[in-house]
């Protein structure tokens, strides 16, 4: 299978994402390119080649000119996939591009096997296999998905593409979010706090074994969307992303925009009453239990009860 990769760049070097991008393409095996606007200065580890336009002409964010380069480059490569980070950038430009392909369009793939892709479905409950009829597929992963265990370093051979028109979008630049919240990084230990609470008011129990244990309590993005808690301490692929020693998931499932936030925990414990949660296949300890009961006996036996 050919594929071209359509890597990502920001404030002057190119994203993790571009390894991500990377990983499924070696997964699938095959040959691949990347396409990149970005800079000489600061190259992707990558083998192959590198059609690289160069951002500071092109601009980080033009669609118009970036799809018109990228149009340019698949006509040459003829690739029948072209893979995108599932990332702003990527969900902005794929359509794009699909459109421009008459191509299928398969966004969110957190998985893949020699004859489908696979995308979450059901609110991540389960997962559906998506085989394409079409020539040409355009593709997004979703982050974290594909991280690799460990990187080989690699010089690309770079062919340098034109720059382009401007287009009909002034990119003005980033803005970073606004400060404030509770910042979760730094936590040593977090009691995190998913939709199996089932009900606002028992996220004081939560909180209390997070105090016990001198930590902080964060939760999985449908307690912050039901606005149980502030969006500062929603851990994911949407929220922080945290390294404590010790993470508690209390009644969170794992999917996987939430297990992206938590790949640098040290030690995952989680409380669920489904065995089979997919959480369990990267806890350290699933303890099988209603978080109900679990955790205020935790509590108490940690503060001396
Ligand atoms: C683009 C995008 C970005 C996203 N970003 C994020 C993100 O940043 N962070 C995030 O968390 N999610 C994110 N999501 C949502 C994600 O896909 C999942 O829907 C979400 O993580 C599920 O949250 P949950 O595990 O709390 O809930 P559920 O998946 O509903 O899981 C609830 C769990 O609680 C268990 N349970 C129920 N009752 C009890 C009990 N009494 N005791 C113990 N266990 C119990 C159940 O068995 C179940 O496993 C994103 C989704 C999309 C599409």
């Amino acid at each position: 299978m050919k594929i071209l990769m359509v890597g990502e760049y920001r404030d002057g070097k190119p994203l993790g994402t571009c390894a991500e991008l990377i990983e499924f393409a070696s997964r699938l095996g095959g040959e691949a390119a990347m396409f990149l606007v970005g800079s000489k200065d600061s190259l992707p580890n990558l083998s192959g080649t590198l059609y690289l336009a160069d951002s500071t002409s092109v601009g980080e964010f033009n669609p118009d000119g970036h799809k018109k380069l990228l149009l340019d480059v698949i006509a040459k490569e003829q690739p029948q996939m072209v893979v995108f980070p599932h990332s702003s950038y990527g969900w902005d430009l794929a359509p794009r591009i699909a459109l421009a392909l008459k191509a299928a369009q398969v966004s969110e793939v957190v998985d893949v096997t020699e004859k489908a892709l696979i995308v979450p479905c059901c609110n991540s409950k389960l997962r559906r296999q998506v085989k394409v009829k079409t020539a040409m597929t355009v593709v997004t992963l979703q982050a974290g998905a594909f991280t690799p265990q460990s990187q080989v370093s690699a010089t690309p051979q770079v062919i340098e593409l034109p720059g382009a028109e401007p287009g009909t979008i002034n990119f003005n630049g980033y803005e970073a979010a606004a400060a404030g919240g509770v910042d979760l990084s730094k936590a040593k230990v977090i009691v995190s706090a998913g939709r199996g609470i089932g009900k606002p008011e028992n996220l004081s129990m939560i909180d209390a074994l997070a105090k016990a244990l001198k930590g902080e309590y964060a939760a999985s993005r449908p307690v912050v969307d039901a606005e149980w808690t502030e969006h500062s301490r929603q851990v994911g692929t949407t929220g922080q992303t945290v390294a404590p020693k010790l993470y508690i998931a209390c009644g969170i499932s794992g999917a996987i925009q939430h297990l992206a936030g938590i790949k640098k925990a040290e030690f995952v414990i989680a409380i669920n009453t489904d065995k089979d949660a997919p959480i369990g296949e990267v806890a350290d300890v699933l303890a099988v239990a209603d978080l109900k009961q679990l955790v205020p006996l935790l509590t108490q036996r940690i503060a001396g009860g």
